[in-house]
């Protein structure tokens, strides 16, 4: 068989072309037209049969048994870059903060490598180019658009500011974190601040309802597993003399399994509610879940491990982390890998995490991950 190593280093320049241009245009989710379009084209050139939904792909090839999915995220964030670099994004407001033009980049080196190579393929090859990860919940839109229909197998590649440039951070079982979202108003009855017998003060409640949710985590959950509540905003009042009619906030919990997730819910609610009784405020509570958590399948890991390693590439852990995404639901489906790519490197300068205005990649990381994907492509048994 082919390298897939010097197959992807013969063509890192494009690579590392397809990635800036994807970053100098970076498009929100749902958005994704120019970049959907410039991916659409290449591949319609080298072969592959394209589905589209909306501005996601689902591009095959191949024949065989088998079908291995290998999945990038192609949207971009709501900010405005900091970095000076021929590159920089050309659209105020707008930046490829999390890696995915990357992502983008480096699945479309390995679709030329893998069509160069199509008669040696055992199985058929699925690419998965999808929207609006940041929030939007793209790979639910893809999976309805039937991105997973007789898929085995699936497999994503996410750059890592956390791990040293090139390593392959793996992990086996819970690797990202579920991702569940509340909203609180707390209503009281407003009036003078002078006069707080005359009103009902739906300020304290809030402030105690705020207090009270940390202790969920604190109190309420296992210590050695992992959870968060977060309260992100918290809004109300209009002078410093006004009991305001009422006060709002909104947070984020975060857990590694479906169950914890629904105890953390319902207990927001019930504190939430009950402290405002206890206040003789009326309240208003909100609670979903966003996402499951993205939960590694032991035996796609170790096919993982084994191919980075015949390839010769650095093989490291990587930590859990409480941050969600959404490749989660496809691996709800279908058993996968989501792997970490190590991109962090002081002597460049890029040291940022990601979501940081200052955000970058290590390019001399993308021939390395494609090669990494090729050759799960080529090596998927079932
Ligand atoms: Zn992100
Ligand atoms: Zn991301």
């Amino acid at each position: 068989m082919f390298n897939p190593l010097e197959e992807a280093m013969k063509i890192k320049d494009e690579i590392i072309s397809w990635r800036r241009e994807f970053h100098m245009y970076p498009e929100l989710g749902y958005e994704e037209e120019r970049t959907s379009k410039i991916v659409e084209e290449h591949l319609k050139e080298w072969g592959f049969k394209i589905k589209r939904v909306g501005t996601g792909i689902i591009a095959d090839i191949g024949s065989g048994e088998r079908t291995v999915a290998l999945r990038a995220d192609m949207d971009a964030l709501p900010i405005q870059e900091e970095n000076e670099v021929p590159y920089k994004s050309r659209i105020p407001g707008k930046m490829h903060a999390c890696g995915h033009d990357a992502h983008t980049a480096m699945l479309l080196g390995a679709a030329k490598i893998i069509a160069e190579h199509e008669e040696e393929l055992n199985n058929r090859v699925r690419l998965i180019f999808q929207p609006a990860e940041e929030g939007g919940n793209g790979a639910l839109k893809m999976i309805e658009g039937g991105a997973l229909e007789n898929v085995d197998a699936i497999f994503g590649l996410h750059v890592w500011a956390e791990l040293e440039s090139g390593v392959i951070g793996l992990r086996k079982g819970p690797f990202l974190a579920g991702v569940g979202k509340f909203n609180v108003k707390i209503i009281g009855k407003g009036g003078h601040g002078a006069a707080p017998q005359y009103a009902i003060d739906p300020v304290p409640a809030v402030a105690e309802a705020i207090l009270a949710l940390q202790r969920i985590v604190a109190r309420e959950i296992d210590p050695l597993e992992s959870a968060v509540v977060t309260v992100g905003k918290v809004q109300g009042g209009t002078a410093f003399n006004v009991i305001p009619e009422s006060v709002e906030f909104e947070g984020t919990f975060r857990f590694f399994t479906e169950e914890l997730g629904g105890f953390i819910r319902q207990r927001i609610a019930e504190i939430v509610s009950e402290v405002a009784k206890a206040h003789r405020c009326r309240v208003e509570v909100k609670t979903e879940i966003l996402g499951p958590p993205t939960i590694n399948d032991d035996r796609m890991v170790e096919l993982v491990r084994e191919v980075a390693q015949g390839l010769g590439l650095k093989v490291g852990e990587v930590r859990k982390t409480l941050g969600g995404e959404d490749f989660a639901f496809y691996l709800q489906r279908v058993p996968g890998a989501f792997i970490a790519l190590g991109i962090r490197n002081e002597k460049k300068g890029i040291i940022y995490p990601h979501h940081n205005p200052r955000f970058d990649v290590d390019e001399d990381v993308l021939p390395l991950g494609t090669a990494l994907e090729v050759a799960i492509a080529f090596n998927f048994r079932g």
